[in-house]
């Protein structure tokens, strides 16, 4: 186990800047995920950890130990990418031998080794096949298993799954994490995909245009988004994000959410923080999990217009235009397209940004 240390990392590529500033502690034994779209800068800072690229200006230490300058074969790394570094003129058995042959381990402890990572990885009934002949999935799961069995003290991982099929990919979301449970590696998982940052990882690193937007658990980035890029980016469909303006009246600070028609009551600690600031223009924020259905007379009144099956769940879209609100319900929720119901967010669920910089008001 190692804590691998990130301090105003920078990274150019001639006049492109591909990460503007990095500032992250990777705890020891922690599964680490880096998140956000495609050109985030990701892979650019997974890289600099391997040491496949230099950074262009601060420093990355491993439990304290300056890595600039430390040859990748010389840290202690070991990484699986997108595309499988797999030895196709060699059979399983062979593959998951390699970095134990090398590193001159004694012959029956190499058997012991690979035998039990096979097992692990329920690539027994296969250890005799030559890998050319290999699937995608087992080729992936293959180079899993080549780069774990020498037990490297930190385990990248770039977007190991984006290539297997999906009914693999949820199988091995749980392999990967019990494997890291295991071995107790610190791990770092570069992915696009919030499903497996959110299943796998012990905390998140949301990135975009080369900036951490937020470090944290999987349900404090979920619940405690720290900006609109983060609340519109992890949540699937997307936190209803609506544009207001404060206000007071007689019940305090409200929102009035003009396209709506609609005010509605601002939480008293987010109220002081909006006045010290100055904030008039928000944006409003909530889950779609947290869209309840109210009795008549209650919430706001809003007509269904498309219902969308996500297998376990319920989509139901409401409104049009400005006025879109989306919400999530079991499947037994009884309303159809075309019909008006009364729906409120959940007391306490509620998120204020302002508008002007996207910052979450807390
Ligand atoms: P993806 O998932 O698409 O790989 P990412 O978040 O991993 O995205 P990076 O690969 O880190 O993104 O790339 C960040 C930005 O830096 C991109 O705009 C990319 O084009 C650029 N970039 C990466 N490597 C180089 C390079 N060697 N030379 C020039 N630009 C680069």
């Amino acid at each position: 186990m190692t804590a691998i240390h990130l301090e105003n990392l920078v990274k150019r590529f001639g006049a492109f800047t591909a990460l503007k500033t990095m500032d992250l502690e990777i705890r020891d034994g922690e599964f680490m995920a880096l998140l956000g779209p495609s050109g985030c800068g990701k892979s650019t800072t997974m890289n600099m950890i391997a040491g496949m690229e230099q950074p262009s200006e601060g420093r990355i230490t491993f439990d304290g130990r300056d890595m600039n300058g430390v040859a990748m074969g010389r840290r202690g790394v070991g990484f699986v990418f997108q595309n499988y570094a797999i030895f196709t003129h060699m059979n399983v058995y062979d593959n998951l031998a390699y970095g134990l042959k090398v590193r001159g381990t004694p012959a029956s402890e190499i058997d012991r080794r690979v035998k039990a990572m096979a097992d692990f990885l329920q690539l027994t009934p296969m250890l005799d096949k030559p890998s050319a002949k290999l699937s995608v999935n087992i080729l992936q799961r293959l180079a899993i298993g080549r780069s774990a069995i020498v037990e490297p003290a930190i385990f990248l991982l770039d977007e190991p799954l984006s290539n297997v099929d999906a009914a693999f990919r949820a199988v091995m979301r749980t392999e990967l994490k019990h494997l890291q449970r295991q071995f107790r590696q610190t791990m770092v998982y570069v992915t696009h995909d919030q499903l497996e940052a959110m299943t796998m990882a012990d905390r998140i690193a949301v990135m975009d245009h080369g900036v951490l937007q937020q470090v944290g658990t999987p349900l404090e980035v979920y619940n405690d988004p720290v900006n609109l890029f983060v609340a519109d980016f992890i949540g699937s469909p997307g936190m209803n994000l609506l544009k207001g303006v404060l206000a007071d009246s007689d019940r305090g600070l409200v929102a009035d959410l003009g396209a709506l028609g609609i005010t509605a009551p601002i939480d008293p600690a987010l109220s002081a923080t909006a006045r010290k600031h100055g904030i008039r223009e928000v944006v409003y924020g909530f889950r779609p999990e947290r869209v309840v259905l109210a009795g008549a007379g209650q919430g706001i009144a809003m007509p269904v217009t498309f219902i969308e099956r996500i297998g376990a769940r319920t989509v139901v879209h409401f409104g049009d235009g400005e006025q879109r609100v989306k919400a999530v319900f079991d499947n037994d929720v009884a309303v159809q397209t075309g019909e008006t119901v009364h729906v409120a967010v959940e007391p306490g669920f509620a998120r204020l940004f302002d508008a002007a910089t996207g910052v979450a008001i807390r």
